[in-house]
């Protein structure tokens, strides 16, 4: 199918510097939006470009390839950001599309979106990889409420934070005046979906379209670095022609940190209490009343509601749909003022023995959060993305 594309990266109207990165390399595209403050953002989505940038180059390109590449990308960023104190907690969303044929193909990690604008409507191809998006999906808080949610800019899955990460892949049937974009949350945090269905539908031009949706972003604030990638399926005006199927789009989600990051002492007493949980959730009522009683001894650190680092008696997960914890201690400290590459493990929950080793961990949190502040204003590793 032929592909017209149309990219544009803006660093916005109030950021100094532009930390996404993309790829326009046809038929691979791509968009990086680094996050961990100052230079270290930049390294991050500029690292991962030229990682997939390098492992592309000469070579027949295929879907197979993509997790590889993001594979490779973490690993060189988690390198870098271990091997210099100025890069600590460094990383970056990533979100590559491949045409392949008659085929879209999509590997992402973190916020940076893809949609699809097919005879006029716009979908979301992707799911974003958030604290918001994750409360949304628990019932814990309102769909409604998520874009607004002071939580919304804290990513739960990057590359470079952690020695491993989960990928998701959307695979897409292609039809003739398909239009995909692929986008920084510096676009979607400043403009609603309607907004951008609308200058999509209304613009035939890739290119004209990709500048205007920069500049309807800086006219809301512009308050992040925007990147746009508008890349069209098919011969030029089919777009309008096209059939008014709804996307058959298959996902594949993978599960969030496979890695059970820094708990490596904990893991020998873990597996056999939540055994123990399931067996006695299995036998019934009494089996809970039994769990609760079990789970007095156990505690973790995790987040409450409001984004706050809290400790609570219990356990992080939930056994048959029953909730097995209680909040204890609520802190002062933020999750987005806690360095990125502590998200997983508190949004996991890291689990202790007792309740002075959690109160032990949140003060040597609390040091390492403010050792990762920044003088001035903006602290780092919080994420430099959607104010
Ligand atoms: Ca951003």
């Amino acid at each position: 199918m032929k592909i017209s594309v149309g990219a544009a990266s803006d660093v916005g109207r109030v950021r100094e510097g532009n930390e996404d990165a993309f790829i326009v390399n046809e038929p691979l595209f791509a968009v990086a939006d680094g996050m961990g403050g100052h230079v270290a953002g930049d390294v991050a989505s500029a690292l991962a470009v030229q990682v997939i940038t390098e492992g592309t180059a000469d070579r027949e390109l295929s879907p197979e390839m993509l997790e590889g590449l993001l594979a490779r990308a973490n690993e060189a960023i988690w390198t870098q950001a271990h091997s210099n104190d100025q890069l600590a907690g460094m990383g970056t969303t990533c979100t590559v599309l491949l045409i392949d044929g008659s085929k879209a193909h999509l590997a992402h990690v973190g916020d940076s979106r893809a949609y699809l604008l097919r005879a006029g409507r716009l979908s979301q191809l992707t799911d974003d990889h958030t604290l918001v998006a994750r409360m949304v999906k628990e019932g814990r808080i309102r769909p409604e409420d998520a874009d607004r949610h002071p939580q919304r800019n804290v990513i739960t899955r990057a590359l470079g934070v952690d020695e491993s990460v989960p990928v998701d892949h959307v695979e897409l049937d292609l039809q003739d005046g398909d239009r995909i974009l692929l986008c920084s949350d510096g676009l979607t945090s400043m403009i609603g979906s309607t907004q951008i269905e609308s200058i999509l539908d209304s613009t035939d031009d890739p290119q004209e379209a990709a500048d205007r949706l920069v500049a309807a972003a800086n006219e809301a604030g512009g308050e992040d670095n925007i990147t746009v990638l508008v890349v069209d399926v098919g011969a030029p005006g089919d777009r309008s022609r096209a059939a008014g199927a709804s996307p058959s789009a298959r996902t594949d989600t993978a599960p969030d940190s496979p890695t059970d990051q820094g708990a490596e002492h904990h893991r020998s007493w873990r597996r056999p209490l939540l055994k123990t949980l399931l067996v006695l959730v299995v036998v019934g009522v009494l089996g809970v009343v039994a769990a609760r009683v079990a789970l007095a001894n156990s505690w973790f650190v995790g987040v409450n509601n409001e984004g706050l680092v809290t400790i609570y008696k219990g356990i992080p997960e939930d056994i048959a749909g029953l909730e097995l914890k209680q909040e204890e201690v609520v802190t002062e400290l933020a999750l987005e003022d806690v360095p990125a590459f502590r998200h997983d493990q508190l949004t996991d929950g890291y689990k202790t023995g007792s309740l002075e080793e959690a109160q032990q961990y949140v003060a040597n949190l609390e040091r390492l959060s403010e050792s990762f502040r920044q003088p001035e204003p903006a602290r780092t590793p919080k994420r430099k993305g959607a104010g």
